[in-house]
């Protein structure tokens, strides 16, 4: 069963429903947590924001290892994901293979902007013209919207994938968004996600297979080359290499997490 929540266009964003819950020694949480397991992390979190904290996926094969262990941990927890309209047909694929095999509460997030309505609006092919305004209207925003009424996420980034993202605390307060983040895999490397997957025969988007490491929206994934990073195939040729939902008001994704 897959629930759609579909933003409206004309409401202002909502704040982010702030200090309801604040952690006192983060610093201190993220000592505790970087020698243990992902599945320690989860249960302290799960344990600790009950049924407010949220599981986030693109369908990648890090996301796909978090939905198994937090479906092992707690059945029934949501796992939302993005809906952009350009995800790939593979990928889409991958979702409802995944609904049907885990028992967790998946919800799709939809930004209320038809790409038909972004055209008019905005030009055509804006992800071409301004690929940082194309991500904020169909990912940052439905985001921030969406978590405004929960006290904690959870994603699957880790530290190996880019440079960007090579500092990620396993734990830090979220100030964007206004709630705690969680990373359990943030020093998993790539290596320890494929070992996962296959030990546990859980099924992937077969376009790992074709020369995608990572995917994301069809106009602005690209096969990577031989020698080429893990993300190198997102946003080529342009400099952008995060769609902004891990970035922090200071421009960074977060390495200190007092
Ligand atoms: S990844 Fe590309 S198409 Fe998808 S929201 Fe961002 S800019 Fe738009």
């Amino acid at each position: 069963m897959i629930s759609t929540i579909k933003l409206d266009q004309n409401q202002p964003l909502k704040p982010p429903f702030t200090n309801s819950w604040f952690p006192a020694n983060l610093a201190g949480l993220n000592c505790r947590f970087e020698p243990q397991s992902p599945t320690d992390l989860l249960r302290w979190g799960l344990a600790a924001l009950g049924e407010d904290v949220v599981l986030a996926t693109g369908f990648g094969l890090s996301g796909i290892v978090l939905m198994h262990l937090v479906s092992q941990i707690r059945p029934g927890t949501t796992v939302f994901y993005l809906q952009t309209d350009l995800h790939f047909d593979e990928t889409m694929a991958l979702k409802e293979r995944l609904a049907r095999l885990l028992p967790l509460r998946f919800e799709e997030v939809h930004s209320g902007l038809s790409l038909s309505d972004q055209a008019g609006r905005y030009g055509p092919e804006l992800w071409r013209s301004d690929p940082d305004f194309c991500c904020r209207l169909r990912k940052v925003n439905p985001l921030h919207a969406y978590l405004a009424d929960k006290r904690g996420w959870i994603t699957g980034i880790r530290r190996d994938q880019s440079p960007s993202r090579a500092h990620s605390p396993k734990i830090s307060w979220d100030q964007a968004n206004g709630l705690l983040k969680l990373v359990p895999l943030a020093d998993w490397s790539r290596q320890n996600v494929d070992d996962y997957i296959r030990r546990h025969n859980l099924p992937y988007n077969p376009l790992h297979d074709r020369g995608y490491p990572s995917i994301g929206c069809t106009v602005c994934t690209r096969k990577v080359k031989k020698g080429e990073s893990e993300r190198a195939g997102r946003w080529a040729g342009v400099s952008k290499t995060e769609c902004g939902i891990h970035i922090q008001p200071d421009g960074t994704i977060k390495r200190v997490t007092a």
